[in-house]
């Protein structure tokens, strides 16, 4: 049987975003992440991350910076949970290089599906960005949530009427489990 899966970006849904987070000090955890986390581990849900990280493109930081970060967050994560991401996904291109794996492209999701044998019916993606909700579409990931946090507040209006189908609107992280509650079944 094929798993189901949330897919969730890290900066701005995982921790502050700051812009180009690279350092464990600066790597704050959102309020209510955890609770998120939990709600969907209990749910059966595989836990994946798929982030942008231009970053290391752009010669910011390096590869073993983002693994070192991604260590810390996993450690601080399964301290509060017992559990914690099952797979994490990254793309190290610049927008300039035109990579596959870049939001709004699929690649990155699309690896974690084949890697894990994922039911694309069945699963979700969490994003502050309208290019996360574009690239869960472009894998066909049933269910998106735009987060609309203090940073972007990138509005669900500006998808396309294909995009916008089984795609709602949080605030805070909290309520994205009344959504899940009220409109997965
Ligand atoms: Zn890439």
């Amino acid at each position: 049987m094929d798993l189901k899966a949330v897919f969730f970006d890290r900066d701005g849904v995982v921790n502050k975003d700051f812009g180009y987070v690279y350092k464990q000090e600066d790597f704050i955890f959102l309020e209510g992440i955890f609770e998120v986390l939990e709600f969907f581990k209990k749910r059966g849900y595989l836990l994946i991350l798929v982030t942008n990280q231009s970053g290391i493109g752009m010669g910011y930081y390096t590869i073993e910076d983002f693994k070192e970060l991604s260590q810390y967050m996993q450690k601080e994560i399964k301290k509060r949970l017992r559990f914690n991401f099952d797979g994490i996904y990254f793309c190290p291109h610049t927008a300039q290089e035109e990579c596959l794996c870049r939001k709004p492209n699929p690649g990155m999701i699309q690896k974690a599906i084949k890697d894990f044998k994922i039911n694309v019916s069945e699963s979700i993606l969490i994003g502050d960005r309208i290019r996360d909700i574009e690239a869960a579409h472009h894998a066909g990931i049933k269910y998106k949530i735009l987060l609309q946090n203090a940073v972007y507040q990138e509005d669900i209006k500006t998808l396309t009427k294909e995009n916008i189908e089984y795609c709602f609107q949080a605030k805070y992280l909290k309520e994205i489990v009344n959504i899940i509650s009220n409109e997965v079944r």
